[in-house]
């Protein structure tokens, strides 16, 4: 149900006095530096400590999941006025970050098709940021093509003995715990012999090898299951019926991916065309003096800004419950276009000062902006490459006819 404006100001003005009463003022407009990636091992300080324990507590981290499991029980109209109500303060909200794909794709799965059982033993430690989830679909051979994946798990009675290789998980290295697609059954066709476990990281049966990216940083890895065990009650949704899981987790990845599920993460940056006026100067009227790139950033934020529109409008649309679909992959190739074009635009905008890697010639913010470009290049493949968003669009929404890619 939708919120009346005076449920929300109220709201508003609960979050506020909470935050002032919980938010160190150290940590104000630090963004997620105080907890670094977690594979790195950054040193956390005791007040960065203090504020995830008590925005885990309140649930605050994890805002519209059940309170019953930890999350905070609000509806998404009250966690966009939380969010605003950080960013007024310079807060961010570091438990997503911490989980990796705990809260973005884990949990909000689990929340779909776990038991009771399931959603009490693992929900409420993503919502306090003490264990973090990532993903096992791809292989060496099943990218695109994932439902021909080929690690096998096999029912030994009172336990699952996995077997086989990962590659690309994200944060592999530093997770706790995988979500995995598994084949349960070889004799089937091959998307109905796969079932989804949630294996435990922390066995001698799993090893991992990060790979290093172009980006200077090693965010996934290779993941290697070599008799690796999982319990009767990891399997998630039923035996045999992963795919549907599966694919139930990425569209929860692209709806993460689409710019329409903030939860706190800071200042909003500076606008573009107002970087691009201290690097390329103004003309006698105040207006940008490159008249070209002028047009370019024109379109770039107007193109960014339906993107925003269009994502509110779905969220109002669906009185601020948006439900996970097919729809998301267009949102997810819209924002893929939109950061994309504004991280090539800030390159050029900076010039040779865009193409800092480290060194005291470059700000902080040139390098980032370097890292955001390169970075950014893996948009347009992680959570399905953009031509398989667009497959999934012409064949789910638009009813075209099947592509030589099945699924
Ligand atoms: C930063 C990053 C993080 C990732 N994290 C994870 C993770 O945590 N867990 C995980 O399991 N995986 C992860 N991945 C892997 C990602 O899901 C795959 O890279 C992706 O699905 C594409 O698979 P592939 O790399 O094997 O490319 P391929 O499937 O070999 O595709 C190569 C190219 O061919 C195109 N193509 C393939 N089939 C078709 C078709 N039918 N129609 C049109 N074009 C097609 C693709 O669009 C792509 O351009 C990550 C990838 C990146 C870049």
């Amino acid at each position: 149900m939708a919120d009346s404006n005076a449920d929300l100001d109220a709201f508003r003005a609960e979050a506020r006095t909470w935050l002032e009463d919980n938010f160190p003022a150290s940590l104000k407009d630090k963004g997620l530096a105080p907890w670094g990636a977690r594979q790195e091992g950054v040193h956390v300080d005791d007040d960065a400590r203090a504020w995830q324990a008590s925005l885990g507590a309140k649930g605050w981290g994890t805002p519209t999941w059940p309170a019953e499991y930890g999350g905070g029980g609000l509806t998404n109209q009250q966690a966009r006025v939380l969010q605003e109500e950080m960013a007024r303060i310079g807060a961010s909200n570091p438990i997503p970050a911490v989980a990796i794909m705990g809260v973005t794709m884990v949990g909000p799965t689990i929340l779909d098709y776990g038991t009771k059982e399931q959603k009490q033993r693992h929900i409420p430690p993503i919502c306090r940021g003490e264990i973090a989830w990532c993903i096992g679909y791809s292989e060496p051979n099943s990218g695109s093509d994932l439902a021909s994946l080929s690690t096998r798990a096999e029912d030994k009675g009172d336990y699952w003995l996995i077997n086989g290789q990962k590659v690309w998980t994200s944060g592999a290295n530093a997770a706790d715990w995988c979500g995995a697609l598994v084949r349960t059954d070889t004799s089937k066709p091959k998307r109905e012999g796969i079932s989804f476990m949630m294996v435990s990281m922390k066995q001698s049966g799993v090893t991992t090898r990060p790979i290093q990216l172009i980006s200077g940083s090693s965010p996934f890895c290779e993941t290697f299951f070599n008799d690796a065990r999982a319990e009767k009650n990891d399997l998630l949704g039923p035996l045999n019926e992963g795919w549907s899981v599966g694919k139930r987790l990425l569209q929860h990845e692209r709806a993460s991916q689409t710019g329409g599920r903030g939860s706190g993460s800071g200042p909003a940056p500076k606008p573009i065309h107002e970087i691009a006026k201290t690097y390329v100067g103004t003309d006698e009227q105040g207006r940008l003096a490159d008249l070209d790139l002028r047009g370019r950033i024109v379109e770039q934020v107007m193109a960014a800004a339906a993107h925003t529109l269009t994502t509110r409008r779905i969220a109002a649309e669906a009185k601020g419950n948006v439900q996970v679909s097919a729809a998301q992959s267009i949102m997810k190739n819209s924002a893929t276009i939109v950061g994309q074009l504004h991280a090539e635009l800030m390159i050029e905008i900076m010039g040779n000062q865009g193409l800092g890697w480290e060194g005291e010639g470059f700000s902080k913010s040139e390098i980032d902006a370097t890292r955001a470009w390169l970075g950014g290049k893996a948009q347009s493949i992680y959570g399905g490459s953009y031509e398989i968003q667009n497959n999934i669009i012409s064949k789910n929404i638009l009813g075209l006819p099947e592509t030589t890619q099945k699924g």
